[in-house]
């Protein structure tokens, strides 16, 4: 399964993706967690992005697009991946089918977290203060200043992929403010279809380009009443 998950900062992509690695023994690919480790490790890139990370900016598509284009080699990608963070914007969807098609592959799926945005703030506030008390250090970008211009960003930027993704019959679109487990089951169904087909072609590559049918679909669980994000990755 190669997968993508879409959403604004504390949609819940990072939990979610996790329960994703689990279930389909793939591979998660967060942009976020890539560059964290590479400012941490001073590299070139890391010095590039370390001050747009911190000011809530977008890191440059050429940038991130090399950093994935090189991790999707990695074998152990090759049984699939999830995407977290990426693509954020239209030109990184591009260069995306651009760099899956040349390597006779496909997605499988596009899952998109629809939250409510007001509460976004009070998710972020709730992680930090789960984070202190685990004795985490807190990230330099989870304060209400940035996090205002990370969705702005994810409004702006980001937001648009998600039409750009119906159009190629591959969006399921899930209730991201539901209890965590019902969001993880949420997800399941929605692509139930898609792992069939997988099941049915094999693990191996397929034809790119591929629409998988049905445009826009929604999928919500209305038993959920709440969601707290627990994971540190929780994006
Ligand atoms: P995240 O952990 O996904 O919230 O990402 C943290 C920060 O890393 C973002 O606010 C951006 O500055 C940068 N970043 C992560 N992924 C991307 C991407 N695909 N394109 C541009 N910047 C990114």
């Amino acid at each position: 399964m190669r997968l993508i998950l879409l959403g604004p900062p504390g949609a819940g992509k990072g939990t979610q993706a996790q329960m994703l690695v689990e279930r389909y023994g793939i591979v998660q690919l967060s942009t976020g967690e890539m560059l964290r480790a590479a400012v941490k490790a001073r590299t070139p890139i890391g010095l590039k992005a370390k001050d747009i990370m911190a000011r809530g900016d977008l890191v440059p598509d050429d940038i991130v697009v090399a950093i994935v284009a090189d991790r999707i080699e990695q074998p152990d990608a090759t049984n699939g991946f999830i995407l977290d963070g990426f693509p954020r914007t239209v030109p990184q969807a591009e260069a995306l089918d651009r760099m899956l098609g040349t390597r006779n592959m496909s997605l499988d799926g596009v899952v998109e977290l629809k939250v409510d945005e007001g509460s976004l703030l009070r998710r972020i506030e709730n992680r930090n203060a789960e984070a202190v008390a685990r004795g985490e250090p807190l990230r330099a970008d989870d304060n209400p200043d940035t996090l205002r211009k990370r969705l702005e960003a994810y409004r702006v930027q980001t937001a648009p992929l998600a039409s750009y993704y119906a159009q190629q019959g591959v969006l399921k679109t899930v209730d991201g403010m539901a209890a965590i487990a019902a969001v993880s089951v949420a997800i399941a169904e929605a692509l139930e279809p898609a792992k069939r087909l997988t099941q049915r072609t094999g693990a191996g590559p397929k034809q790119p380009g591929v629409r998988r049918g049905g445009g826009r679909e929604t999928v919500s669980r209305e038993t959920a009443t709440s969601n707290s994000v627990g994971s540190k990755s929780h994006t």
